[in-house]
């Protein structure tokens, strides 16, 4: 017997089992999707700051990032400037002195003691003998002196550096001897990577940039390898075995939904004929659909949707229809009752918030095969219900919903339904085909025409005084007008979270803020509460100011967005909970607070709330980057209406680290490979997996078995369940 004191499942291990995680954490952490030892090891920095060359104040060059070791030389005072609070420090070394300020991080009046000596490292201005720094890092001197390339990981609320630095560290000792190598030797050898072990280690705490490059080439193709792995493992595995209900209509029927589609008032455009075209052919086959349409905001996505479910309904199948919020449940479930009316079909609406009797009657009518059409939220998908036929399942917006959400309805039956899935988040074809070998994609190209386009503007923070005169005009004029920032709350005493509407929102089911969450990009970020204070108590006292967040209760917000839609409230100040779908002709402007922190696709997505009615609009994007790369992304949006086109800068422009529409397209989020960077990896695992698969399809040797469960492990359940 092998002498060994750890488990062979230790990276299975609750994350609680490691020394000095409180239960107040755990929730922290499970906030971050930290559960297992093994989701702690796969937790990377999202940055790493090399405090390796430490200089002296005097040493500092102008517009360098650079470290350096000072004393608070008095308490640092803390302002508060409308919205902003400011912190100022005096710091100094024997060669010099140097003025910090940080904004927004009210929290650092009492972490920087008079006379203690930090690390900082920031950003210098110099001139002459005159040294600035603004929003420096601060660290205190004994935090693991060690660690010369320090990780950053991304926070949430309630965590610190040092908890997630200590967290991994402990971990790492008995982590690293439990991981078993995913990779094939000939993947090794051929790609000449890192083994697993050290890679593991070096990502964590690297010993020198060197190691640091080698242990991100293995992990970012391991990344690659096992999404695209499971990918196709799904695919094959879904394709076994299973039949879908075939939507076939005679002429009378088909009749039904062509004076349906007259009666919308507008004729289709020829990429929605052709695009319904390819849905009905695909329904009409009795294998399942899976197949993705892509279109931009504005497009017309819903009205595929619409017919796709006349048609299954016709044939005397059940279909439903998702939608991320029940704001925008609600807006389709209006339109579906529009759309069937003369045709004697009656939809229902389903949310987590429908009374239960309600919802045990719907239940009821839907198990009887009496109810053909739903339209709801992700409560759509409770295993409390049975349909009697499910043809058909229409999932808007999937990047609000997740893989594993996609085959729950797959669950113990051997009938799939058809699966329709609409986004306006495009990605480009060649990475949708290699990511997405599992779906079939259509694509809308064209918006409708007779459409003003939005017209953006990038304004710098101190010119918000001619914003507000622009907004005060418009309301005026009867306009309305949306302020979008990208926090709720302003950087307490604790860290903030940045994505709060993930987390509380009951019916999100994933997250949608900012994904830059650590705390030295809090620096500077305009939150919903105090813009909302500001404008509502002094800038536009004399207007109706509301307020919406992910961080309400579902009443609540669906009162303030009625009022918004019935005109009632002139100004919504809001998080990123407005991006999706929400749908007011009548609003005119849109302000984009620290606009150079979100995606570019997203802030087209978000500017596609306005510009919706007949009146010209206008959406301006606040931000203080006058140059470099962030500017540069803002002008591609004031540049461009076209959201592929716009997407595609979006991978471009991106920097290192992050990643782009994954997580939008229900992909597990990538943690460290980047899919513009890496295509040329991405192409390589390709060839690589043709090769696994064409000796050994089905992954049955010793070898591959191993394959088969690091990619459930990457894909969580999904890879496991019992219909695959
Ligand atoms: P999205 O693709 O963003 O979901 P919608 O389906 O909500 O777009 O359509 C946006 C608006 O355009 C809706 O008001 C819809 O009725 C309208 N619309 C859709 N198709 C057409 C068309 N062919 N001609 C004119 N208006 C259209
Ligand atoms: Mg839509």
């Amino acid at each position: 017997m092998p002498l060994k004191s750890v488990p062979e499942n230790y990276l299975d291990s609750p994350v609680e089992s490691l020394p000095q995680i409180a239960a107040r954490r755990l929730s922290y952490l499970h906030k971050l999707g930290i559960h297992t030892v093994y989701d702690a090891l796969t937790y990377y920095p999202r940055t790493y700051e090399n405090w390796s060359r430490i200089l002296r104040i005097d040493d500092l060059k102008d517009k360098e990032e650079a470290s350096f070791i000072a004393v608070v030389r008095q308490k640092p005072a803390l302002q508060r400037k409308g919205r902003l609070s400011i912190i100022r420090a005096v710091l100094s070394d024997g060669s010099g002195t140097i003025r910090a300020v940080w904004f927004n991080q009210p929290y650092l009046l009492n972490r920087l003691i008079k006379n203690e000596s930090y690390f900082f490292r920031g950003k210098i201005r110099r001139d002459g003998r005159n040294f600035d720094v603004t929003n420096p890092s601060v660290e205190s001197g004994e935090t693991d002196g060690a660690l010369l390339i320090r990780p950053y990981y991304p926070l949430t609320k309630g965590l610190t550096q040092g908890v997630l630095r200590n967290l991994i560290k402990d971990a790492l000792p008995k982590a690293l001897p439990c991981l078993r190598e995913v990779l094939p030797d000939f993947v090794l050898r051929e790609e000449d990577l890192t083994g697993i072990e050290i890679a593991y280690e070096q990502i964590h705490r690297p010993t020198s940039e060197d190691e640091l490059d080698r242990a991100r080439k293995r992990l970012i193709y391991e990344e690659l390898f096992l999404i695209q792995g499971g990918l196709r493992w799904m695919k094959r595995s879904r394709l076994r075995d299973r039949g879908a209900h075939a939507v076939c209509l005679d002429d009378d029927r088909m009749k039904t939904l062509r004076s349906a589609l007259l009666r919308l008032g507008f004729s289709l455009t020829d990429d929605q004929k052709k695009v319904l075209g390819e849905v009905l052919s695909d329904m009409k086959k009795a294998v399942p659909m899976n197949r993705l349409v892509q279109g931009d905001v504005g497009s017309g996505k819903t009205v595929i949707a619409l017919a796709a479910m006349l048609a299954a309904a016709l044939a005397g199948y059940q279909s439903v229809f998702m939608a991320p919020t029940s704001i925008l449940a609600d807006q389709h479930y209006r339109t579906v009752t529009r759309f069937l009316e003369g045709t004697g079909i009656k939809p229902y609406l389903l949310l987590g918030s429908t009374p239960v009797a309600e919802k045990n009657q719907i239940r009821r009518m839907l198990r009887s095969g009496e109810l053909l059409v739903l339209v709801g939220t992700h409560a759509v998908l409770s295993d409390k219900i049975d349909y009697k036929a499910l043809a058909l399942t229409v999932t808007d917006e999937q990047h609000r919903f997740g893989v594993r959400q996609r085959s729950l309805f797959a669950d113990g039956n051997t009938v799939s339904p058809h699966t329709l899935v609409m986004s306006a988040t495009p990605i480009p074809r060649t990475l949708a085909l290699i990511l997405y070998g599992d779906l079939d994609i259509s694509v809308i190209r064209k918006i409708p025409s007779g459409r003003i386009p939005v017209e953006t503007y990038t304004a710098l923070p101190a010119e918000t005084d001619r914003v507000y005169n622009i907004v005060r005009r418009q309301v005026e004029a009867g306009r309305q007008v949306y302020f979008v920032c990208p926090v709720i709350e302003a950087a307490g005493e604790e860290y903030p979270v940045v994505n709060p509407d993930a987390a509380s929102a009951s019916d999100l089911a994933s997250d949608s803020d900012v994904d830059a969450n650590a705390e030295a990009d809090m620096a500077g970020l305009i939150s919903a509460e105090d813009l909302f204070a500001h404008l509502s108590q002094e800038i536009f006292k004399d207007l109706s100011v509301g307020l919406l967040h992910g961080g309400m209760k579902a009443p609540q917000k669906e009162d303030v967005m009625n009022r918004f839609l019935a005109g009632e409230i002139k100004i919504l100040v809001s998080t990123t909970v407005v991006e999706v779908g929400v749908d007011n002709p009548n609003a005119s402007v849109m302000v984009i607070e620290n606009a150079d922190r979100y995606g570019l696709s997203q802030l087209h997505q978000l500017r596609g709330r306005i510009g919706r009615g007949k009146y010209r609009s206008v959406c301006i994007l606040i931000s203080d980057k006058t140059e470099g790369l962030a500017s540069k992304r803002l002008k591609t949006l004031c540049r461009t209406a076209d959201g592929f086109e716009i997407a595609r800068k979006d991978l471009e422009l991106r920097g290192p680290g992050d990643f782009f529409g994954t997580r939008q397209h229900g992909i597990p989020e990538l943690r460290i490979a980047n899919l513009y960077r890496d295509t040329d990896v991405l192409e390589r695992v390709g060839r690589t997996l043709d090769r696994i698969w064409e000796e050994d399809p089905d992954l049955s040797s010793e070898a591959n078995k191993n394959l088969i469960y690091a990619f459930s492990q990457r894909f969580g359940s999904e890879i496991n369940h019992p219909s695959l």
